[in-house]
């Protein structure tokens, strides 16, 4: 920059005048020209900008003054110094021209050097002021960057200062949180120090324990009297806590006044600087939920109708005196189980609220026969358990038992009504053999079942007999099951015969079962099992279905009326479709309804009253003949049994076989067959095995007769050549 010439624009209309300036200023400057003012401004306004204009005044059309206005008022030019070289001058003009900008003036005719003294003086001038402009740029800069370094520093100074502001009010805020927090938790708080001593405590726990901080300030952890768990509870909370553990138990505290309430308590550790400096304890009461506990417990336990224990307490019970029992070689105890005898009956009549009474009451009767320590449960319906533990003898259950069997059979009165029920009871006397109570209560029930079968309002005590006895029919009864299919089954016919003529009436068919290794089973040892398990429902349809094609095929080889008698049973004949199943079977043999006689027993008639007679009725409709089958063994009389269409009547064979020996038994057979006639019912004599029976049935006039006398029961193939000799019998009479 130093190398490189100033910048001179010389300004003059006249070409000579430019020349004569050019000359003295060439050497040392780097001149440019311009012949006008408007060719003045432009070049001077164009970079590189000239460091010094040198101006003619007097020039056509923009005179210098005004191309001197001009550029004092453009942007760029402003700072250009301005030297007027003129021919003449005046004062006034000199003036005008310093106000205007100009810097000097120059005479024409030009001198040289004093042109270049001016030029050069000027030169130096600008160059003065310009680095005096830099110079004060600069400064005003610095100081402007400074001024705005602190104005930054300031702001920073008061954000932290507002943000420290900030924070001892969010500081305060929150000690005031944790403060309500700590005084109004509805929890109890107590602080403990590191010496087991109370900091401080708030006003739930004053609530809950009627202590004020200020009464147990300073005194040892829990700060109230507690003996015993409860305060070794307590004391271990702590302790745990101060070792860094959470812990929380469950115990009591003593309130001020001095009554326990339990509580559930938390402690913690209080941790300050990574050191355990404190523990804090919260207490809950928890007496609400404790007797809801309570109440559940107790609705858990025990029955609610009757307010006794219930399965769950008694298995409990009895679970505890088996344990006790391993333990203590002269602990024994004994279980009753207790069913209701009629129960179910009398709750179907009198409804279930008076059910419901008389379970209350009989429970409360069962419970005056016992001892303090003895447990008596409603395991369910009508059945009860009794434990009795501390049993010295089998002498005393039995007074026990006796006491409650009595005590069951007196009159209830229920809604004014006088009730009777009875009890069955189950013993297991030998408890010392069973591993668990399950066992134990299901051989009381099996001794249970043997008191009912037995005929009720009795104990039994259980035998191991009575369980070889249930495994045996429980066998027989899977048996039975494969017995129908694998065709086990097989019908005897024993002959009925009538008195007066000796002639063949018809044939009474008798079920057999042919076991593979027992031979032929009576079917006493499984209709009663079939009756239970249902199996005698399609049991039953075989027998129909096999007598009615065995008589279909009997008619065919003898001639005259020829009937066959069927056993039902009561499951059978309450089956729905019953009649219409036989009228199908009937109709399918292309037999008459009137050559079927059906067996009933008076039992059957009597349990289920209602429903028999309808069934009766429309037996009777399809036209089969009903007979009562041994009767007078049962409870009925006989004018009770005509409210049913009954035909026969079958005189049970324990009379006829001792009427010759007892005279009662005579008697009996005697008013039957008188009686029956005068109902018009036709009657037929079991079991006659002596000609003698024979002829007295003959003189009483009784109509039929069966036994062994004529024959016994034979098998079906036998049939055949019975019925061609009682044919030739007929036909020589
Ligand atoms: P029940 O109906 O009274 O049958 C007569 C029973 O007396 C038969 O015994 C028969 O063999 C027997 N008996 C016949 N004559 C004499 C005699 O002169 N002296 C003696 N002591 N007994 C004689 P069973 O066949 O053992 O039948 C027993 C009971 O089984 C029958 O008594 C009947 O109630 C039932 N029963 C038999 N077969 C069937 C059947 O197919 N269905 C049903 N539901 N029960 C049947
Ligand atoms: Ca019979
Ligand atoms: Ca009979």
């Amino acid at each position: 920059m130093a190398n490189e010439k100033e910048r001179i624009l010389i300004v003059d209309d006249t070409p000579a005048n430019i020349d004569v300036l050019g000359a003295i200023l060439t050497d040392e400057y780097d001149i440019s020209v311009a012949v006008s003012g408007p060719m003045a401004i432009d070049i001077a306004g164009s970079e590189p900008l000239p460091d010094l204009i040198l101006l003619d005044i007097m020039m056509p059309r923009m005179d210098g003054y005004e191309v001197a206005r001009r550029l004092k008022a453009g942007q760029k030019t402003s700072q250009i110094p301005i030297i007027f070289v003129t021919a003449k001058i005046e004062d006034a003009d000199e003036a005008f021209g310093f106000e205007i900008g100009a810097v000097d003036y120059i005479r024409k005719p030009v001198n040289a050097s004093v042109t270049r003294a001016r030029v050069k003086s000027q030169l130096e001038l600008k160059k003065y002021r310009d680095r005096l402009t830099q110079l004060v740029e600069e400064k005003t800069s610095e100081v402007r960057t400074s001024r705005e370094r602190l104005e930054s520093e300031q702001q920073k100074l008061q954000r932290a200062q507002e943000d420290l502001l900030d924070k001892k009010a969010m500081a305060h805020k929150h000690q005031v949180y944790f403060r309500e927090l700590f005084m109004n938790s509805p929890y109890g708080i107590v602080l403990v120090g590191r010496d087991n001593r109370i900091i401080s405590s708030n006003n739930s726990y004053s609530r809950l324990l009627g202590y004020s901080i200020g009464e147990i300030l300073n005194s040892e952890f829990p700060g109230f009297p507690i003996d015993g768990q409860a305060e070794g509870a307590h004391k271990g909370l702590v302790k745990k806590a101060f070792d860094g553990e959470t812990t929380c138990v469950e115990t009591l505290c003593l309130h001020k006044k001095g009554y326990r309430i339990p509580i559930s308590a938390l402690a913690y550790p209080v941790r300050i600087n990574n050191r355990v400096q404190g523990v804090f304890v919260f207490y809950e009461n928890i007496s609400q939920r404790k007797l809801f506990e309570e109440k559940l417990k107790h609705q858990a336990y025990h029955d609610t109708l009757t307010g006794i224990p219930n399965r769950l307490l008694f298995s409990e019970r009895l679970d505890y005196a088996l344990d006790r029992q391993k333990q203590d070689p002269e602990f024994r105890f004994a279980v009753l189980l207790l069913d209701l005898d009629r129960f179910k009956s009398i709750n179907d009549t009198l409804g279930h609220q008076s059910g419901d009474e008389l379970l209350q009451m009989v429970s409360a009767r069962i419970k005056d026969c016992l001892r303090a320590n003895d447990t008596l449960a409603r395991l369910g319906g009508d059945e009860f358990a009794v434990l009795l533990p501390d049993i010295r003898d089998h002498h005393q259950i039995t007074v026990i038992a006796e006491r409650i069997t009595r005590a069951a059979e007196s009159a209830f009165i229920i809604q004014n009504q006088e009730v009777y029920v009875s009890a069955s009871i189950g013993i297991v006397e030998q408890t010392r053999v069973y591993e668990n109570a399950n066992h134990l209560l299901r051989d009381a029930d099996l001794a249970m079942y043997h008191a009912k079968d037995s005929g009720k309002a009795q104990f039994k005590f259980f035998t191991p007999r009575m369980h070889e006895d249930l495994m045996a029919s429980v066998t027989l009864e899977k048996e039975l099951r494969k017995a129908l299919e694998k065709e086990e089954l097989t019908l005897f016919f024993q002959p009925i015969i009538q008195v007066a003529k000796g002639r063949l009436e018809g044939f009474e068919a008798l079920v057999r079962w042919n076991h593979p290794e027992q031979g032929l089973v009576p079917p006493d040892r499984f209709i009663p099992l079939a009756e239970e398990t249902g199996l005698i429902l399609p049991m039953g349809e075989w027998i129909i279905d096999t007598a009615l094609c065995k008589l279909a095929a009997w008619k065919k080889v003898f001639p005259g009326p020829l009937s066959v008698s069927i056993n039902i049973s009561i499951k059978q004949f309450l089956q729905e479709n019953f009649e219409d199943r036989l009228a199908a079977a009937i109709e399918t043999y292309g037999l008459k309804p009137s050559d079927i006689k059906l067996e009933f027993t008076e039992s059957l008639l009597m349990e289920h009253t209602e429903k028999a007679v309808q069934r009766l009725e429309a037996l009777k409709q399809l036209g089969v003949v009903m007979a009562i089958d041994d009767f007078g063994t049962g409870y009925s009389s006989l004018s009770y049994l005509q409210q049913f269409p009954i035909d026969q009547i079958k005189i049970d064979r324990s009379f006829i076989g001792s009427m010759e020996r007892r005279e009662d038994s005579f008697e009996i057979v005697k008013s039957i067959l008188l009686l029956s006639k005068s109902l018009g019912l036709a009657a037929v004599a079991e079991g006659v095995e002596t000609r003698q029976q024979m002829d007295t049935l003959r003189q009483l006039s009784c109509e039929s007769a069966q036994g062994y006398y004529f024959a016994k029961p034979m098998p079906a193939d036998k049939t055949m050549d019975y019925l061609k000799g009682a044919a030739a019998d007929s036909a020589l009479s």
